[in-house]
């Protein structure tokens, strides 16, 4: 069979398994492929302002009536909140049930770790609009992109005739990167291999071995938060089986895993959401660029983990309400949290501050972060797609 029957996704599980091998035989040898997955990375954020900016101008163009925009928006927004209260919940009971810091020997001399500020509302509502577009467009602020081009698509439409130039022209620019980001996936079976190799060349059973509790409970949180709560909304409000959903979304899933990005990953999650399972333009580039920014399920359940870790390793015990205030605040964190490699960590401060534990904890967690970024990213943009989709649904979306 020639290379081009292989289906993509084929060819970027045979990259990532190959990487595994690889990363685990050779060792350090295999670090010089490093650029290459880096070049993947920096091609897929090449690709994040213009694709977001021009589908959503025609997205919100295509709404027009800025009232359903608003029900979009409203939907959205509450299932995205409540999906992390329940990811922050799981990771709590697992904590919990597996004392992953239970026994934990302290490494003395913990590096010096200084917990953000906490966001403040009203900056928060101030910061949603940008004083100057280009700006916004040129910092990759993805919320400001954001309101801008909802903006930019509703007033195209009062425009009327006027207005229809610019949305063609958008059309045309949102068109032409989709077909970019076919392009860009063609790499993508070398880009997984450098990466999962890379990371694997890194990480030793002796690294990983004193943290098995805490890798396994946030492993199986990720886990079982896709069964329950994924394949639930799926079933409920889509009446379609989870598998359909996870096959449309696997290409992104192991693109986070390895990119550990989900702004990285975006423009696959929008290309899988759209393709295989068939939400329309005009939900899904209004509810992904969004959830890529704010939406961290995986990030918050592993948050609930590490909180109840860090507790238990300097022997702390954390009641009820503490644990109730943990729900609260890796929420607000987890919105707070960019979608970079490691974002999730420095958020994990603001977590341990709120409730009264050493900050210094997160320099326990910090050597091996990446293994458990991997699996929650894969997460976080999963639940961008499964919300996406749901709401595709309820919106009427023969899907
Ligand atoms: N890497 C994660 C993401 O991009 C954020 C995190 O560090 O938790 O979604």
């Amino acid at each position: 069979m020639s290379e081009k029957k292989i289906p993509l996704i084929w060819q970027i599980g045979i990259g990532f398994v190959l990487g595994i091998a690889a990363g685990a035989m050779l060792g350090e040898k295999i670090q010089w492929v490093e650029p290459v997955g880096r070049i993947f990375i920096v091609l897929l954020q090449m690709l994040i302002v213009p694709l977001v900016f021009s589908s959503l101008v025609v997205g919100a163009a295509s709404i027009g009536d800025p009232r359903d925009l608003g029900r979009i928006g409203i939907k959205t927004v509450v299932l995205y909140l409540l999906t992390t209260a329940i990811a922050i919940t799981i990771g709590l009971l697992l904590g919990n049930v597996l004392q992953p810091g239970v026994g934990m020997a302290i490494g003395g001399g913990a590096a010096e770790f200084k917990a953000p500020a906490a966001p403040d509302i009203k900056s928060v509502i101030l910061g949603l609009f940008p004083s100057n577009a280009l700006r916004a467009a040129v910092e990759g602020n993805m919320l400001q992109i954001i309101v801008f081009a909802l903006f930019l698509g509703v007033a195209a439409v009062f425009a009327g005739e006027k207005g229809k130039p610019l949305v063609n022209f958008f059309d045309s620019l949102a068109e032409t990167m989709y077909k970019l980001t076919g392009m860009v996936m063609k790499i993508a079976p070398y880009g997984v291999f450098a990466l999962i190799a890379v990371t694997v060349s890194k990480y030793g059973v002796s690294v990983l071995a004193p943290f098995a509790k805490v890798i396994l409970a946030v492993y199986a949180g990720c886990i079982i938060h896709v069964l329950l709560v994924y394949s639930g909304l799926i079933s409920i409000f889509v009446r379609k089986s989870p598998f359909w959903f996870l096959r449309g979304i696997r290409e992104a899933a192991l693109t986070a895993f390895v990119t550990r990005s989900s702004a990285a990953t975006l423009p696959i999650t929008m290309r899988n959401t759209q393709e295989n399972l068939g939400v329309s333009e005009k939900v899904s580039s209004f509810v992904l660029p969004l959830g890529a920014t704010i939406n961290m399920d995986g990030t918050a359940l592993y948050q609930g983990v590490c909180a109840l870790f860090v507790a238990q390793a300097y022997g702390l015990s954390l009641g009820m309400g503490a644990q109730l205030s943990i729900i609260l605040t890796a929420t607000l964190a987890s919105i707070g949290t960019a979608g970079v490699p490691g974002a999730g960590l420095i958020m994990l401060t603001l977590v341990l501050t709120a409730v009264g534990l050493p900050v210094e904890g997160v320099a326990l967690v910090a050597g091996i972060d990446a293994v458990l970024d991997m699996a929650r990213t894969c997460v976080n943009i999963v639940g961008d797609s499964c919300v996406a989709t749901v709401v595709a649904a309820t919106e009427g979306e023969k899907l």
